[in-house]
């Protein structure tokens, strides 16, 4: 963990707002997937953090990818530009898989190159592979209990369990191949019965598929949703691990390919933000105090990823519960109503915010003229 006194000099060094991204926590949480998990190959989802250095540290640990758009694909593109051709396509074709069910057409034809791993839920798509990209293998995504998940996404993505065969033979008509199905129970799934349940729904998607004469499925993407500590309310990782490695050994057989998605877990605990304090007012009764980053910037979780983030202060006094607001002129930009910080501080003081890691900095603007923050990565 960064210590407050080194999250202190860093900001004397390169000012604030700042946002620290720990290599050797990235390192450790892949480290504790794969141990946890052996049985499954761990592609992080790019989205949850889309830092070429951390997809470079957890490229070098070893992970695979999910990519989602062109831009993505590139960013790890990059990591290999210099291998021969050949090397290249094998190690796309081996490390990366196109998560996205709904894709754009001329994306598609860059990709089919690479006969890359493409993830389809419906007919149109099918058509669409076909057309620009027949070369992909393809992975049915299923639709699955998301309860209880801090970001639902079965509304969005999934074929229903009474259509995947369909899809599934469908596809093969059209001279492609399903290689395999994935889900995604919702991100920061604290209720490990979504992971039981969806693997149970793919292993009767795949008996069915058997029983109807397609015997191509070879693997098995459990997606992402693996939760991150941000708080003792969150069960350890160990106890899902257990769960999961338990249905797995009952349902699918040691020849079965299993992958997932990781990506809040891979890179939450290992950003932290360092703001300073711009201003200092008293309304309705109540202290506020405003920050030089927010909701437009390393804050954006808060509106779109539904997360809650708590500041601590590198000062000690009596505190009371205070409102910190952004910079921006927006009365949407509130990073909180209710944090116990210390009535003391001052103009210029920081404050610090842990596990910001996942889904912040991605939707960072510069709204207001106000710069996002500025990344410092840290390599001990
Ligand atoms: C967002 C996403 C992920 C990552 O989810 P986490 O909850 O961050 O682990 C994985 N797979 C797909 C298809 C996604 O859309």
């Amino acid at each position: 963990m960064i210590t407050p006194d080194l999250l202190q000099e860093l900001a004397a060094t390169h000012g604030t707002p700042l946002f620290v991204m720990d290599h050797d926590e990235l390192r450790s949480n892949y480290a504790m997937f794969r141990r946890h998990l052996p049985r499954v190959q761990a592609y992080y989802a790019v989205k949850a953090n889309p830092d070429p250095a951390i997809v470079k540290s957890l490229f070098d640990a070893g992970a695979s990818f999910d990519v989602a758009s062109l831009p993505e694909f590139m960013v790890v593109h990059d990591l290999i530009r210099d291998l021969p051709e050949v090397e290249r396509q094998e190690w796309i074709w081996d490390k990366i898989i196109y998560a996205n069910p709904i894709k754009i057409d001329e994306t598609l034809q860059t990709l089919d190159r690479y006969k890359p791993l493409v993830t389809f839920d419906n007919r149109e798509e099918i058509t669409k592979i076909r057309q620009f990209a027949p070369n992909s293998g393809l992975v049915l995504r299923i639709r699955v209990p998301n309860t209880g998940a801090m970001v639902e996404l079965s509304s969005k993505f999934g074929a229903g369990p009474g259509e995947a065969v369909d899809l599934i033979l469908e596809a093969e008509k059209e001279g492609l191949t399903v290689e395999g199905l994935s889900f995604h129970v919702g991100s920061q799934t604290t209720n490990f019965e979504n992971f039981v349940q969806a693997l149970n729904l793919a292993a009767l998607i795949f008996r069915e598929a058997k029983e109807r004469g397609y015997d191509k499925m070879f693997l098995l993407d459990i997606g992402g949703g693996f939760p991150a500590p941000y708080d003792a309310s969150v069960k350890p990782f160990s106890e899902l691990a257990k769960r999961i490695n338990a249905e797995l050994e009952r349902l699918f057989p040691p020849e079965i390919e299993i992958l997932a998605e990781p990506g809040r877990f891979m890179v939450a605990t290992a950003g932290t933000a360092v703001s300073k304090i711009i201003g200092k007012a008293v309304r309705d009764g109540k202290l506020c105090y405003y920050i030089d980053d927010g909701v437009y910037h390393t804050f954006s979780g808060i509106i779109f990823d539904h997360c809650q983030y708590h500041l601590e202060s590198f000062k000690e006094g009596p505190t009371q519960i205070c409102t910190v607001f952004g910079p921006t002129c927006d009365a949407l930009d509130v990073i909180s109503m209710a944090e116990e910080l210390p009535y003391n501080l001052e103009r210029g003081d920081l404050l610090y915010s842990r596990n910001i890691g996942a889904y912040s900095g991605a939707s960072s603007t510069s709204f207001n003229g106000f710069p996002p923050a500025k990344i410092i990565h840290v390599n001990r």
